[in-house]
């Protein structure tokens, strides 16, 4: 059994713009130190982490070449590549929405894509049992023509299409379990019916306006997308339930050859762009459930922005993903313990999630 993971320092240096948390600088926002909260260093800590512990050692670390422009026209139209290059070699700037990148921006997140491609295509090749691509900028916001939320270009989407160009997988299905709706992975293959897009969100967190439950996918890919919006603070217990009861058995019923994770960490207790109570332990269980689930399984990095917690967070991911013994224990578990919810609470979500399994079996 042999894990990837596919990641490369300049990663880290991707950055840009001028922005106090979610708010671009000026007026009376003050600049802040740090600027946007998609930091490096969730992500570089991650992989410090993993190399403190010896977890690196056990795996596979590899780089990837960046996706090039025919992996990128497969998803985004040229014109979009275009600007997006044009602005990148001109010093960098910002398209669409919270999407600053300085110069060399296109390059990078080009890079970015390269990882999730090569980790899905190994995957699929049988050269490794999975993988985890710590993939910089993040993809899963990008629409084809249109950054947004940190995302520049989508990176799974890119990954996708290489892995079907190649003739390695027909079927492919996308399970997103950051806290922010895949807005723009649902965008990229809305139409589709080979393959199954799923995101479980904290509802109406970001974007504000997509991410129902009712949007279910157009033409021939209606019933080949499913969000699966929860209630803020649900926590461990809402998202292993949003997996058991609706997530996981689609996911059983469409066969993919492969399931791909939009593995963002912003569903955990002390997220500052979140409002959900999941911890490590979450995380490595979902993880535990999606292997149980599908042979062939493949992590791509999204969001998360406790630059304490993700380390940890991922580790316990990848420990599951490769059966290691090297453990990181998590230092916040006597701060966020998994309690089960009150009893009102706990009727609470299973009514919201029993009105979701009722529509879909009708
Ligand atoms: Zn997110």
């Amino acid at each position: 059994m042999s894990t990837g993971f596919f990641w490369d320092e300049r990663c880290f240096w991707h950055g840009g713009g001028n922005y106090a948390g979610m708010l671009p600088v000026g007026g009376l926002v003050q600049p802040m130190q740090g600027g946007l909260p998609e930091s490096p260093e969730t992500k570089r800590r991650l992989k410090n982490l993993m190399d403190v512990t010896g977890l690196s050692a056990e795996l596979v670390m590899q780089g990837a070449p960046p996706a090039d422009r025919d992996d990128l026209l497969r998803v985004h139209p040229a014109s979009y590549l275009d600007a997006f290059q044009a602005m990148s070699d001109a010093g960098g700037g910002e398209m669409g929405r919270r999407t600053p990148f300085g110069p060399g921006g296109y390059e990078i997140a080009s890079l970015s894509a390269g990882l999730a491609k090569a980790a899905v295509l190994a995957v699929l090749k049988g050269d490794l049992t999975n993988a985890y691509a710590l993939s910089r900028p993040p993809g899963h916001h990008c629409l084809p023509d249109y950054p947004n939320g940190f995302c520049l270009l989508n990176n799974i989407g890119v990954a996708i299409e290489a892995a079907r160009a190649a003739g390695l997988a027909k079927r492919f299905a996308v399970l997103d379990w950051d806290v922010h709706h895949g807005n723009g992975t649902e965008a990229v293959f809305y139409d589709r019916a080979d393959v199954l897009t799923i995101s479980v969100h904290q509802d109406r967190n970001y974007p504000m306006d997509s991410g129902d439950f009712a949007d279910r996918g157009r033409g021939d890919g209606l019933g080949y997308n499913l969000n699966i919006p929860l209630p803020p603070g649900v926590g461990h217990t809402g998202y292993l339930a949003a997996l058991d009861r609706l997530a996981l058995p689609a996911i059983r019923d469409f066969a993919p050859d492969v399931l791909i994770i939009a593995c963002g960490y912003d569903a955990a207790a002390n997220d500052p762009l979140g409002r959900m109570l999941a911890t490590a332990e979450t995380f490595a269980m979902m993880t535990r459930r999606v292997m149980d689930t599908v042979d062939k399984i493949v992590m791509v990095h999204e969001g998360g922005y406790s630059e304490t917690y993700v380390p940890f967070c991922g580790h316990a991911v990848l420990q599951e993903m490769s059966g290691s013994q090297i453990c990181a224990p998590d230092p916040f578990a006597e701060v966020f313990p998994l309690r089960q919810p009150a009893p009102h609470f706990d009727a609470y979500l299973n009514g919201v999630l029993a009105d979701m399994v009722a529509v879909l079996k009708g």
